[in-house]
């Protein structure tokens, strides 16, 4: 093996059969236009922003700038035992039934095409597959390229673009299969993982460290004083951010409230919730690449520090093509032990030599 480190992305052509058509009326008349309503309201009208081309797009961006020491493997379908540890057995019979057919499932703008449970069960299985990639030692960090994402999915709901909650079902595989006892999950999308949230709402060795645009943004919940209850409570940490917040915000809250509760929690494996909506293009929020490569490197310390280095990323959101695949390929950079650049200082350089270009020109009068 070299010196290099490696990380591996999962990825899987299987995922991109999950297209939502939404010319297709799905629902009886009345209902078919208040989603429609809805949906034109959100300023998405007659496109579904989760499409296949937010993966194919980091791929090909990926074969075109390889990252060194980057490779990459094929996923798997998730089993219903391994669906069934975050999702209720009535919603995955429902799910199921939904195969090869073209539904609505929710309001907010969930859809379901002839290939999306069969998508979905590979999203969920390809980032079990990624964890133990990990856990098995063949690399030290790994990034699940998948979708639709998870995060917004509840034991019995789907939301948000998201059918199985992904990064759920991957760490509660990693807790009951592969002899993880604690368990962090860093969710940087710009919406808070209302799904993740509920799934490991009690649960003591699950913890949940949220950052995103606060409520009322979508999906409305995931307020600073909610903790978690029972055993739980104290291992969900929110923490909202007002509209336009940065770099500058997010570095900040993972130094001074994540690196500490890291410290209280000693996870054995971080999992990372990636949407890279929290980027300028997508307009919520104003995190630069800079910023991802660098909360990036903030959990890889942590991940050495507390649990052998093992760190999987699993895609959440990221609407925005040219930001979505670059930001992916920023954060593959610094695991793949590329240097990590430091925010803010994209042009300093080049105005340094601006600066020394012109200042003498400036000074040549007074000096006559
Ligand atoms: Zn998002």
């Amino acid at each position: 093996m070299s010196d290099k480190i490696k990380v591996i992305a999962f990825y899987d052509e299987r995922m991109l059969d999950h297209k939502p058509d939404i010319e297709v009326p799905f629902l009886p008349g009345r209902m078919d236009r208040r989603v429609r309503k809805l949906l034109s309201a959100m300023n998405v009208p007659w496109a579904y922003p989760e499409h296949a081309g937010r993966l194919t797009t980091i791929r090909h961006l990926l074969e075109l700038e390889p990252v060194p020491g980057l490779e990459f493997e094929t996923g798997k379908a998730a089993t219903r035992e391994q669906l069934g540890r975050v999702h209720t057995s009535s919603y995955l019979d429902h799910m199921y039934e939904l195969r090869d057919h073209n539904a609505w499932l929710d309001v907010d703008t969930t859809a379901v095409s002839p290939g999306s449970i069969e998508a979905a069960e590979v999203a969920a299985g390809t980032s079990i597959a990624a964890i133990e990639a990990v856990l098995e030692g063949r690399t030290e960090s790994a990034f699940a390229l998948v979708r639709p994402p998870g995060h917004h999915a509840e034991p019995v709901r789907a939301r948000g673009f998201c059918l199985f909650n992904n990064v759920a079902v991957a760490a509660a595989h990693a807790k009951s299969e592969l002899g993880c006892e604690r368990i962090l999950i860093v969710d940087w999308d710009a919406h808070h993982a209302n799904g993740t949230q509920d799934i490991f709402w009690a649960d003591p060795d699950v913890m949940l460290f949220d950052i995103h645009r606060a409520s009322p943004f979508y999906p409305g919940t995931g307020n600073l004083e909610d903790v978690g209850v029972g055993m739980g409570e104290g291992t969900t940490v929110n923490v909202p951010m007002p509209a336009g917040a940065g770099d500058q915000a997010y570095l900040k809250a993972f130094r001074e409230i994540l690196i500490p509760a890291v410290d209280f929690f000693q996870p054995n494996l971080i999992l990372v919730s990636a949407g890279f909506d929290p980027h300028g293009f997508d307009l919520a929020l104003n995190v630069s690449y800079e910023g991802f490569a660098a909360m990036t490197g903030i959990l890889q310390d942590l991940a050495r520090q507390h649990c052998n280095g093992r760190l999987v990323f699993v895609l959440e959101g990221g609407y925005h093509l040219l930001s979505l695949s670059h930001g992916v390929k920023t954060v593959l950079e610094v695991l793949a032990g590329g240097a990590v650049p430091e925010p803010g200082i994209a042009g300093v350089a080049e105005v340094e030599a601006a600066a020394a270009f012109h200042l003498p020109a400036f000074q040549q009068e007074d000096e006559e």
